[in-house]
Order: C-alpha cells, then structure tokens, then sequence
C-alpha cells in the first residue's frame, strides 16, 4: 500500500537557509521534461501561467523507450501543435502486427472520429526536446542540466519549491532568468513556486521525498531493448510477439519490433510482475535467446546492433498515489500511468499533463488558498474519472496473464479469430468511442464503467 506523509521530510527542514532567502520564482515548478513534464508546463503557459520547467539532463537526451506512438498519442502531439506529417521526418503505422500461436495478424488502427486513424515512431532523444522546446515557445522557462535534490517545505509540511543543483555546464538561461538568484550554496539553490508538479519519471525522487511510494499493489513492468541495423526498418506496423519462453515457461510479457525509418529496427520485451518469472529473469539473455529465433535476413544479430541493451520500470495503472498531496502533483510515469494492457506510456503521460494543467490553472485563479486546496483536490478525481474503470480493468488483464495456461489458451484461441483480435486491439490500446460508436466500443465503455474503482 502507498506510505505517505509518515516520512515525509520533516518540515521546514529541507528548505533550511534557502526558504527565507529565495523569493517567488514562479506560479508552478514542475521537475522533468520527459513528455509528461513538457506537456503540463506547455498547457500551464497556455493558460498564462510563470512556469519554470527543470530538466536534470540536456537535449537531446536518451530515454530507454520503445519510441512507439499509437493514434492516442498522435492525438497528444496534434492537440499540443506539433507537426506530424511525414514531410517533417515523422514514420507513420497502420496498425499492429500481432504474432502468436504460430499465426500473424494486422490489426490496422480502428477508424474512429476520436483518434487518428495511424501511429508514429521518433527516437526518445528526438521526441522529447520537440516537446520541450515547444513548451518553451510557449513562455515556460526550461533550465537543462538542472537536478532537483528535494523539496522546500513550509512549517506545515507543504512543499513550497524545491532545491536544485545545476550541473558544472551551467544553463546560460538560468542565469538570464535569475540574475538575483541567492546560492544557498556553491551549487544548491532554492526555487519556490504555489505548486510542484513532479513529472520526474519512474523513480520520482521528488514524490519519494513527499513520502509517496509506489504502491506493492499494483502492476509493474520491466522492458529492455536495443537497436539494429536492419532492412525492416521501414515497416509500416508497429510489431508484437505474444510467445515469449524461457525454456518451458510461456512469459506474461511480449517482445516487439518497431521500425524506426532511419536504418534501424527498436527491438525490446517487457514482462510483468504478476507473474513468478519476473523476478528470476535475465531480460539481457532472454532477449538475445529470443532474436536467435529469427530470420537472419533481418539483421538481429550482435554485428548489426548499434546501441547497449538498455532497461526500465514501467509503472502501471496508478502505481503511485495519491496523485496530490500537500501541493504536489504527480503526472506521467511519477504517478504511475502506464497503461496496463500494452505498456504504453507517453501517451497516457501527456494527457495526465494536460489535465494536470487544467485543473492547476484554475486552482491557482481561485482567490483564497482555501479555494485554490479544493480546486488542487479535483485533480486525483480528474484521473480516477479519466482511467480509473480502465486502470481497474487493466490490473485484472495482468493478474489473468500470470497464469501461463490462461494466456496460452487465450493467445491461441484469440489469434483464430481476427474479429475478436479487432476488439482486443481497441480495448488494450484503449482505442474507443468513449460516447456511441459500434457495439464493441458501447462493451468496453459499459465495462471500464462497471470495473471496481482504482483508487
Ligand atoms: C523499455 C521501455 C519501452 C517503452 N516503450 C514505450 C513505447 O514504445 N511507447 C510508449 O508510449 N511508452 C513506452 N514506454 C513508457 C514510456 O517510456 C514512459 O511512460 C514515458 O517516458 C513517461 O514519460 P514521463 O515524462 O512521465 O517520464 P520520463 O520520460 O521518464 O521523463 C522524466 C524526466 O525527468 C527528468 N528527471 C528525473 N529526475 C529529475 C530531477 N530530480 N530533476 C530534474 N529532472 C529530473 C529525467 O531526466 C526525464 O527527462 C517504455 C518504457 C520502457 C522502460
């Protein structure tokens, strides 16, 4: 279960000299400008608010990712004004590709008025700066190479700000912005702001120096991937392996396979922890066990393999709550938003972002802190809304899947059936009408409405 508050930074203390002597940097701080981070500061501008955006890394950067983007981050992207055409070097796909049971099926994307009809591939590396420096045109205040170290607390226990370390390569914007700033030490300083946003990822220092843990009781996966140089890299669907084996044991988990349009293929797996073989694992050799398998042709092998095996968690279906806590908000994988179903997260990232960024704005309007507290309590109700049903729904998929009988029986039977295979695409992708539509977006809005709740 989530432990909050009891070890939570004792007030006052970390602020220590630097919650007298720094003065209001701005209305909203929020630490990481991974998609989740880019987005909220991007909509929190848009809505007229001083926004300071921290960022421990510099563009481009890195992010261990599969860098795939169904049509439900599409969405994201064209709602925030980036452009996703394919003369701008984006690689678009129709769909997925599922491989199991021996069989393969394309599952193109639903048509649907509420979602684009395609994905999209970009590097992490790529991707991320676009969001950021679109947040930046926006009016947000990026510092790159700045790493918050924790929270500046006030006497009550609310976090006021946060103290940040600037890496030896400091920001030249950073000293544009706050040639006044006083250094509580050579490299430490203090920013304050009405609100925090936490969108710092996975580990979330931030949240955990809030006292906000990820929960024990709910899903988490684990991925590795890599890049090859290889002829499939124009493939215009994105690619899923349902039969993932260590030895005689069926995996809860896939491998994929996406095309990255530059040469290279992003191949990864991902397994769950609902499952014994998640803790006695070796993702680095399954992965390679699993590429022997494949056709030479395609260029899965050690000579044509152009960066190190990297790994991650994935936080899945509101792993870390309460999603505000004494004028913290989390957002993206910080508050544990991976999808469930299929491990997606960049959407689901940018989205809590902008709803995130909704209910800050209008908080902050509110003309007393008593108002402006029960605006900020909204936003835990905005997500249960938003995903809660799905979320609860997701987390009954990963304890079926499991069982490696169950998703033996079901990969096999569900693969002879391309209708039902269609359905399953929509529901795990979370790609449905969410009013009207045909009979199997009515299906899964009745039962995301009737699963038990996901707080
Ligand atoms: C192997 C793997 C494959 C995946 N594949 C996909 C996929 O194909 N499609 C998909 O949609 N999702 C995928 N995901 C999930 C996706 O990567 C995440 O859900 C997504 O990156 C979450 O975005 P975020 O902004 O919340 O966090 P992040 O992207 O992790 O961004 C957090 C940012 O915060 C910064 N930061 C951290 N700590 C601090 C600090 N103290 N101070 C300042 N800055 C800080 C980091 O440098 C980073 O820039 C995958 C995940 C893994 C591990």
């Amino acid at each position: 279960m989530t432990e909050h508050a009891s070890d939570a930074t004792a007030p006052g203390t970390q602020g220590g000299p630097s919650a007298a002597l720094a003065g209001d940097d701005a209305d909203v701080i929020v630490v990481g400008a991974g998609p989740s981070g880019a987005t909220a500061a991007y909509y929190l501008a848009q809505a007229g608010l001083n926004v300071l955006l921290l960022e421990k890394s510099r563009f481009p950067r890195e992010k261990v990712c599969g860098d795939g983007l169904t049509p439900r981050a599409v969405k994201s992207l064209v709602a925030m004004g980036i452009d996703v055409s394919q003369e701008a070097g984006w690689l678009r796909n129709k769909g997925l590709r599922v491989i199991g049971g021996g069989l393969r099926l394309e599952l193109p994307w639903p048509e649907l008025s509420s979602y684009p009809g395609y994905g999209l591939v970009r590097t992490r590396a790529s991707l991320d700066e676009m969001l950021a420096r679109r947040a930046q045109s926006a009016g947000v205040k990026l510092l790159e190479g700045t790493t918050a170290t924790g929270p500046v607390l006030d006497d009550d226990g609310r976090i006021v700000g946060v103290l940040a370390q600037t890496d030896a390569e400091e920001d030249p914007e950073s000293r544009a912005v706050h040639p006044e700033r006083t250094r509580v030490s050579s490299s430490s300083t203090a920013f304050r702001a009405r609100v925090v946003v936490a969108a710092d990822g996975n580990s979330s220092r931030l949240a955990v120096a809030m006292g906000l843990r990820k929960r024990d009781d709910r899903p988490l996966g684990v991925a590795v991937r890599t890049y090859y140089k290889s002829p499939r890299h124009d493939d215009d669907y994105l690619e899923s392996w349902l039969d993932l084996w260590d030895g005689d044991r069926l995996l809860p988990g896939y491998g994929w396979i996406f095309g990255m349009g530059d040469g290279t293929s992003n191949v990864g797996l991902g397994l769950l922890n609902t499952s014994a073989a998640f803790g006695n694992t070796d993702y680095r050799s399954l992965l390679k066990r699993w590429l022997r398998s494949m056709p030479e042709e395609w260029g899965y092998t050690e000579e044509n393999r152009t960066e190190p095996v990297r790994g991650a968690a994935l936080p899945m279906g509101f792993n870390r709550t309460p999603h505000y806590y004494r004028g913290l908000l989390l957002a993206g994988d910080a508050a544990g938003m991976v999808n469930p179903f299929n491990g997606e997260g960049i959407a689901y990232a940018m989205e809590s972002g902008e709803i995130l960024a909704r209910v800050v704005a209008q908080a902050l309007a509110r003309p007393t802190r008593v108002e402006t507290e029960r605006v900020l309590l909204g936003y835990p109700e905005a997500l249960q809304d938003t995903y809660g049903g799905y979320y609860a729904l997701g987390r009954i998929f990963v304890e079926l899947i499991g069982r490696p009988k169950l998703m033996r029986y079901a990969t096999n039977a569900g693969m002879t059936k391309p209708a039902l295979m269609r359905f399953a695409l929509k529901l795990m992708a979370n790609l449905s009408e969410p009013r009207g539509g045909d009979a199997g977006d009515r299906l899964i809005s009745a039962v995301t409405r009737l699963a038990p709740s996901s707080r």
